[in-house]
């Protein structure tokens, strides 16, 4: 009966008392993007723009980039795309990045630190986005970095895309960034949780080690916190907090993650139906006491059960 249910479910997404949940894509590119709006996605919430150039060996000129970026504009017209700077590097090396070898590749020069190494490669990664938001009369396109870990470099990122008429965000995906969120989002106008890099820095686990899976879980309650810490910023502030990584794309936490302010949830195209099917079944004020009981567990296993108890 589920499976009828998520198969037939056409967005968009809202609890069951109403309240609306802006439902997103990650998409990687213009064919992905063109999928995507097939679908009940309301816009794009992650466009992962190094997964253009994984086999890039120079880099791309602002027009050949803008044309790239203008695809994805062009498959969601009107609609909120949100498209993240290079977050080239560990686990996501773009050949004409030049990357060093380094002892800890998930520590080291990725994501925004790019600019170290590479003088000048976000300016022309924001030109190129600013030319394709031009060319495909995008009024409000929001940009955002990977891999912030201060609030100098949110606001050297801020200044950059304020410059170009680019709604400035970050990810919040470093310990540091959700610590102090309230700093960071007086910087920019939205956050997005990339809860993948957040869980894997918060508990010191690789995420691409499957040994690892039990500490590579974003139901860890401390990763749940630092969640609620960025979504009360976001409440305070008044700005959009989504969220991006996996953690989006599991029906019970995504009840949690509103329920902890979050605004909007992005994911894989096709991990959708299911998560708007479950937010259907719960009210709003559920979801919200569900996670402040769920933030107090003592270990993911607690916070699991307490979400299968109070949200399913
Ligand atoms: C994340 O870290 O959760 C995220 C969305 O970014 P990526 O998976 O591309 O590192
Ligand atoms: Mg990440």
């Amino acid at each position: 009966a589920l499976r009828a249910e998520v198969r037939s479910w056409s967005g968009p997404a809202a609890t069951a008392d109403g309240t609306h949940v802006q439902v997103l894509a990650n998409v990687q590119d213009g064919a992905a993007a063109r999928k995507a709006s097939a679908s009940p996605a309301e816009g794009v919430g992650l466009f992962r723009t190094e997964l253009c150039f994984l086999t890039a060996k120079t880099e791309p000129s602002v027009a050949e980039q803008a044309g790239i970026y203008g695809e994805v504009f062009a498959a969601f017209p009107d609609s909120k795309v949100v498209v993240r700077t290079l977050d080239a590097g560990s686990d996501k090396p773009v050949p004409f990045a030049n990357h060093e070898e380094e002892e800890n590749p998930a520590l080291g020069v990725r994501g925004i630190r790019l600019g170290w190494t590479n003088p000048g490669i976000v300016d022309r990664q924001l030109d190129a986005i600013a030319q394709a938001a031009e060319d495909n009369g995008v009024e409000d396109p929001w940009v955002m970095a990977p891999m912030i870990a201060t609030v100098d470099e949110a606001f050297e990122f801020a200044g950059k895309c304020r410059e170009r008429n680019l709604k400035p965000g970050i990810m919040i995906e470093v310990p540091a960034a959700a610590l102090l969120a309230d700093q960071f989002l007086a910087e920019v106008d939205f956050f997005s949780i990339g809860t993948n890099d957040l869980t894997q820095y918060t508990m010191a686990a690789d995420r691409m080690s499957s040994k690892l899976a039990t500490l590579t879980d974003p139901w860890q309650p401390a990763v749940l916190r630092l969640i609620k810490m960025a979504g009360d910023a976001g409440t305070r502030a008044g700005k959009p907090v989504g969220v991006c990584g996996e953690a989006a794309a599991d029906p019970l936490l995504a009840c949690v993650l509103i329920g902890l302010g979050i605004t909007s949830l992005s994911m894989a195209t096709g991990a959708i139906p299911a998560v708007g099917v479950q937010l259907g079944k719960v009210t709003m004020e559920q979801c919200r006491e569900a996670a402040q009981k769920i933030v107090e567990a003592r270990n993911s296993r607690d916070a699991k059960e307490l979400a299968r108890t109070l949200l399913s």
